[in-house]
């Protein structure tokens, strides 16, 4: 991972390297920020421009010895660790080094996963629970009192650090406190108020902000091919996480129906066409739960936007719409008013609750259809 396949983040890119170049690395750096906004990428990104051995003015040469290897993931001063899950019957703790060529083939896919897709990968998709447990603490140990091989600094990455045990977390600090020379933490975690105070208070923060919606945007377009609609339409649903926007491209192609299936519905209501509702519900209940919850979580979002409308506040700034959802919302929003937004917004929140908690699709959108008609007049 180079700073250059990272999709935005520039400023922060910027200040990154500008450490390397003044020589004021600090030691711990924790990169805090959900999953999505790239954490973990920038780290790597950030681990291999520090070990570069002919670095650039905006990121590492990608040719060098150490680019080399970074990567392929076998630079012998870049160390990871990750939770990891223990085998079923077996009373031996695991270590990030286990999983190392699952690790390996996991990032290369892409750098944008969370760790659910890890315990995915790991194979444990039912009980979701990993750790690190005590034992890596020995590891940790081990690998930094070496000498750095090639490099200038040995690297560590922690990904999820909050996911440490008691016993590891206390060693860690430890070292934190004592690090080894040449010794570079690099924590990644999308849950920093989880990790132990005085660890927390060692480290430099590295905070991740999202990515714009000009950034998921291009991303879309030129790693999906999707369309310029598509693309506005999506990274307005991922608010600056490109995991969600990958999730969404990825595994639910119906996401464009969205505006449609929202204009449906509100016409259908409009004019208590209870026949054509009862087919739009079946026809949304036959549909994948992700994309089931993209649709009301999508249809909020347009009610919010719509109610901005109706209160015509600063209206060209805080009213974020694609050109074909302004079309339809320039009439639509002339009669969202406060109250009826709030009723609607109830029922949409309440099927999404429904739908998460594996309830009868059909019958909550009928719920919400019949609903929708009743507070829309
Ligand atoms: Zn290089």
């Amino acid at each position: 991972m180079n700073f250059t396949r990272i999709p935005g983040h520039n400023e922060l890119i910027k200040k990154l390297i500008g450490s390397v170049t003044e020589g004021r690395v600090s030691h711990a750096q924790l990169f805090a920020g959900p999953e999505g906004y790239g954490s973990l990428a920038l780290a790597l990104a950030f681990a291999r421009f520090i070990h570069c051995e002919n670095r650039q003015e905006t990121d590492s040469c990608n040719t060098c010895k150490s680019c080399v290897k970074h990567e392929k993931m076998i630079h012998p001063d870049l160390h990871y660790v990750f939770p990891v899950i223990r085998k079923k019957n077996s009373s031996d703790e695991p270590l990030s080094n286990d999983f190392l060529p699952q690790w390996r083939t996991f990032i290369s896919d892409s750098p944008y996963r969370s760790i659910n897709d890890w315990y995915i990968e790991i194979g444990n998709e039912e009980s979701g629970q990993g750790m690190i447990y005590t034992a890596e603490s020995s590891e940790i140990i081990r690998k930094l009192s070496l000498k750095p091989y090639e490099a200038n600094h040995k690297i560590m990455i922690i990904w999820h650090p909050e996911k440490m045990n008691q016993t590891s977390a206390n060693k860690l600090l430890k070292i934190i406190e004592e690090p080894p020379e040449n010794t570079l933490f690099l924590l990644v975690s999308d849950e920093p108020d989880k990790i132990l105070p005085t660890i927390l208070s060692r480290c430099q923060m590295v905070k991740i902000p999202p990515f714009s919606n000009d950034e998921i945007k291009s991303y879309l377009r030129s790693v999906y091919g999707k369309t310029e609609s598509e693309a506005t339409e999506i990274a307005l649903l991922a608010r600056g996480d490109l995991i969600k926007a990958i999730n969404i491209t990825e595994k639910d192609e119906s996401v464009i129906n969205n505006l449609e299936n929202f204009r449906n519905l509100m016409r259908l209501a409009w004019k208590r066409d209870i026949l054509s509702l009862i087919q739009w519900a079946e026809k949304l209940a036959s549909s994948g739960k992700e994309a089931q919850k993209n649709f009301l979580d999508y249809s909020l979002r347009l009610l919010r936007e719509n109610l901005m409308l109706f209160l015509n506040q600063l209206r060209n700034e805080m009213v974020f719409l694609s050109e074909e959802e302004a079309s339809f919302s320039e009439k639509f929003h002339t009669f969202i008013t406060p109250e009826k937004c709030r009723l609607l917004a109830d029922e949409f929140n309440l099927a999404f609750q429904h739908i998460e908690a594996n309830g009868y699709a059909r019958l909550i959108f009928l719920d919400l259809a019949i609903k929708v008609a009743r507070y829309i007049r």
